[in-house]
C-alpha cells in the first residue's frame, strides 16, 4: 500500500463515521453508502461494506440484526439494547439493561463463557402507530 492509499482509506473511514453517527437510528450499509457518496462521489459500496467491517471489528461500531437479516451500525458501542418497529423496521436505542452479564453464574449459563448478550424488543414506532390510527379512521 502507498501512502496516498493510505490517506484515502483513512478519510474514507472518518467519513464512513461520520455518517453513521449523523444518519443517528442504527443506518444500513446501503444508508451509509448513499450519504457517504454525497461527499466522496467515487465511493463504491464495497469499499462502504469493508470499511464498515474494520470498524465493527475493531469495536468502534457497534452492530444490530435487523429484521430481515440486514445488519445496522450504530455508532454508541457500548452495551445498550434495542427495539424494532415491526412496522417500518427502524431501530432505536432503550436505556434499560434487563441482564447484567457479571451476575450471571457459569451454572445460569450452562458451563459457557459469555461474550455479549444481545436482547432485542420489538413493538410499533410512534409514526407507525399514528399511521394506523389514520388509516383506521381514528383522530
Ligand atoms: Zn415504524
Ligand atoms: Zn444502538
Amino acid at each position: 500500500m502507498d501512502g496516498s492509499t493510505g490517506r484515502r482509506n483513512t478519510r474514507q473511514r472518518k467519513l464512513i463515521l461520520k455518517a453513521v453517527e449523523e444518519l443517528g437510528c442504527h443506518p444500513t450499509a446501503d444508508q451509509i453508502f448513499d450519504r457517504v457518496r454525497r461527499e466522496l462521489p467515487r465511493t463504491s459500496l464495497s469499499t462502504v461494506y469493508r470499511n464498515l467491517g474494520i470498524l465493527a471489528d475493531q469495536g468502534i461500531l457497534g452492530t444490530v440484526t435487523g429484521a430481515g437479516k440486514e445488519v445496522h451500525y450504530d455508532h454508541n458501542n457500548s452495551d445498550h439494547c434495542h427495539i424494532r418497529c415491526s412496522v417500518c423496521g427502524r431501530i432505536c436505542d432503550v436505556d434499560v439493561h434487563p441482564l447484567d452479564k457479571d451476575r450471571l453464574s457459569p451454572e445460569e449459563l450452562s458451563g459457557f463463557v459469555l461474550q455479549e448478550i444481545s436482547v432485542n424488543l420489538v413493538g410499533i414506532c410512534p409514526e407507525c402507530a399514528e399511521a394506523e390510527k389514520e388509516r383506521n379512521g381514528i383522530r
